[in-house]
């Protein structure tokens, strides 16, 4: 779903005549994520909709103190009116809150900003000029003219900032530095926000960084490291979020295209990819099965890391040297 498709009446109509509505996002769940689900949360709580949120994983320990962290559910049961999905490009990667929420509620509303969104769903608010989640969230409560209360600001405010790395995406234009200026105007505190999601990292990240950057390689503008599951449970640490060693390594001027490999337990790889403008990692990321954006996306995939990254390695080298991928 590359166009936009939003249909803010349909879906206005959908929560008008819902009384109970379920809220799902991504797995490993990101601010954004986060965000945009306790965005909409407080918003349809005061709309006086009984609204029940949940993420397979839960909230992660950086982003507890958005306002109503603590109702996000890890399981869920009973019957919905209506289910929202926010900020998840395909249906698997909502997990099993999503699973058991699309077979439990009449009807599915798909909000997401990402390109590479399978069209899942029933309603869409899928528009991929949005920088966040979050920001869909905030041009809806606009469309129904609900105000935004100081709870559902710092929720989307933490989305617009976390999805933007900190306003610094090149797909950050007037209007998100507008919306971010009105959600400010609401009371939360950018920098707050900035500190807790963008900057804080607990020891055992960076001690986690330094186990794994003796992989590093650099080799034709394209800059890699490996994630070994033994490093994560020598420190104790389980990034499940966005950002963390492949941020550091796409800060390398040599490179267009990053990538980091983490082994998982389970016998899968979660790829991670960042590029420069020009350079299309979701083309890669689709094709592996997962999503995400042009200079942002990623992927989970079956396989020993070894074997994973040599089918990977020469799929990066093709839009290292065409711009995209499009296919073996
Ligand atoms: P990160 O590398 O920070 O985990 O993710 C970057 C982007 O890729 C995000 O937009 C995220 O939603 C997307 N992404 C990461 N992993 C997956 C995945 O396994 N499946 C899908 N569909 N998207 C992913
Ligand atoms: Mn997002």
């Amino acid at each position: 779903m590359t166009l936009e498709v939003v249909q803010w009446a349909e879906a206005t109509n959908a929560i008008r005549a819902a009384e109970s509505i379920l809220l799902v996002t991504h797995i490993s769940p990101d601010g954004d994520a986060i965000g945009s689900m306790l965005g909409l949360y407080h918003a349809l709580s005061e709309m006086g909709k009984k609204v029940e949120v949940a993420v397979d994983d839960g909230v992660p320990d950086f982003l507890e103190f958005i306002p109503g962290w603590k109702e996000v559910s890890r399981r869920i049961n009973g019957q919905w009116d209506v289910m929202v999905s926010l900020d998840a490009s395909d249906e698997p990667r909502t997990g099993e809150a999503g699973a058991f929420g699309r077979s439990h509620s009449a009807m599915v509303i798909n909000l997401d900003h990402h390109a590479t969104n399978t069209g899942f769903g029933h309603i869409y608010l899928v528009d991929p000029l949005a920088v966040s989640a979050a920001e869909m969230v905030y041009r809806w409560l606009k469309w129904m003219e609900h105000p935004v209360s100081l709870e559902s600001a710092t929720a989307l405010l933490t989305g617009m900032i976390t999805d933007t790395m900190g306003l610094r995406t090149s797909n950050v234009v007037p209007v998100t530095l507008r919306i971010v200026e009105e959600l400010m105007t609401l009371g939360p505190s950018l920098s707050d926000i900035t500190y807790r999601t963008m900057v804080s990292k607990p020891y055992a990240a960076i001690h986690l960084w330094a186990l794994s950057l003796p992989t590093l390689k650099l080799q034709d503008r394209l800059v890699s490291a490996t994630v070994r599951a033994d490093d994560m449970k020598k420190v104790g640490y389980y990034d499940a979020t966005d950002g963390g060693l492949v941020s550091l390594l796409a800060v390398v001027e040599e490179a267009v295209v990053a990538v980091v490999f983490k082994e998982r337990n389970d016998g899968r790889v979660e790829i991670s990819l960042r590029s420069n403008v020009g350079y299309d990692v979701s083309s890669v990321a689709f094709a592996l099965g997962g999503g995400g954006h042009k200079q942002a996306a990623g992927a989970t995939v079956n396989g020993k890391v070894e074997a994973v990254q040599e089918r990977v390695v020469p799929m990066l080298r093709q839009v290292i040297e065409q711009g995209i991928y499009n296919g073996a």
